[in-house]
């Protein structure tokens, strides 16, 4: 494959309307001035809080929405062709290559029962009959919903119609897929379900963008970047992004919890510096600390 990137996107801004604020007299931008690399078979996430512009980046970069300027360009798996999300020409070639689950199922549902809604989109994009039952199948499977196949759509819980949004996505096959905010309406047994299914896809070369309010679900990605007043407040590592206090402040986010219970034990600990993305490396840091304080033996002490 020619370039690393499967989404490039470069200077995009997008405005909602062209009527000036009331108020301000501007003309205001949902998406200011973005550029954004997704690298193919990262797990990115992106986090800001309400409003800052991350559903209206998501469908750009997706192709639903077209930017007012700037470009988006998706890269095709097969040849490594360019495609241009401002031309319509390449919308089936970016549908087939980028599937974006909506923050909201019931803009993303269209047929009454589940096994059809999910056979739905793999049709129009022309995929045989009998690989369309085999995609539906597996689809429905991996979210948990093999049982529900005939049920009705619109009398599925909020977290079931998600579910049969992602199978739909799922069942196009796509190379990279957009989640915006998915695992918002689940109970936290539905939401690891979902993490395991995009950290399962992930695994089989599936490029993951995952916008979410959960940053311990952050914390499990690639790259983290944070969006805030329509525009890329910083991005990096996890750990990068949530030991950069001053700059989470300023946007409204607070680190995960391993984060801020380590920072609480700070005087304890005696390892100001140190920031514990995940249980796991909060347990270390507090192990290391019991250790120096003598309250629990070290390795290598007669009896250890
Ligand atoms: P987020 O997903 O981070 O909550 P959005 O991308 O949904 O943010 O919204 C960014 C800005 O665009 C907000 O000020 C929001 O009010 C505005 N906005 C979102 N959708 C629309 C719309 N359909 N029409 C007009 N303004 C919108
Ligand atoms: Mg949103």
């Amino acid at each position: 494959m020619s370039n690393k990137n499967i989404i490039e996107a470069k200077n995009l801004i997008f405005t909602y309307s062209d009527v000036p604020d009331a108020l301000s007299g501007k003309i205001t931008a949902a998406v200011n001035n973005v550029s954004i690399n997704i690298e193919r078979g990262s797990f990115t996430a992106i986090i800001g809080h309400n409003g800052s512009g991350k559903s209206t980046l998501a469908k750009l970069l997706s192709g639903v929405f077209v930017p007012s300027s700037g470009s988006v360009q998706v890269y095709r798996e097969n040849d490594g062709a360019p495609l241009d999300c401002s031309n319509e020409a390449h919308n089936f070639d970016i549908r087939k290559t980028v599937g974006m689950v909506f923050q909201n199922p019931d803009n993303q549902l269209v047929a009454s029962i589940v096994e059809d809604d999910v056979a739905f989109a793999p049709e129009n994009l022309g995929v045989e009959p009998s690989e369309i039952r085999k995609r539906v199948d597996e689809a429905l499977e991996t979210v948990g919903l093999t049982e529900y196949a005939n049920h009705d759509t619109h009398k599925l819980s909020g977290g079931q119609k998600q579910r049969v949004a992602i199978a739909g996505i799922l069942a196009m096959n796509p190379k990279c897929i957009i989640f915006d905010e998915s695992t918002a309406m689940l109970d936290p047994q539905g939401r690891q379900d979902i993490i395991d299914t995009i950290l399962s896809l992930k695994e089989k070369g599936v490029t993951v963008v995952l916008i979410t309010h959960y940053m311990n679900e952050a914390a499990l990605a690639d790259k983290v970047v944070v969006i805030h007043d329509s525009k890329v407040a910083f991005s990096g590592t996890p750990k990068e992004v949530f030991s950069n206090k001053k700059m989470l402040l300023e946007c409204s986010l607070e680190p995960p919890q391993s984060a801020q219970l380590i920072d609480m034990l700070s005087d304890f600990t005696d390892c100001r510096e140190k920031c514990a993305i995940n249980p796991e490396e909060a347990v270390l840091v507090i192990e290391e600390a019991l250790k120096k304080h003598g309250i629990m033996p070290k390795k290598g002490d007669d009896n250890a």
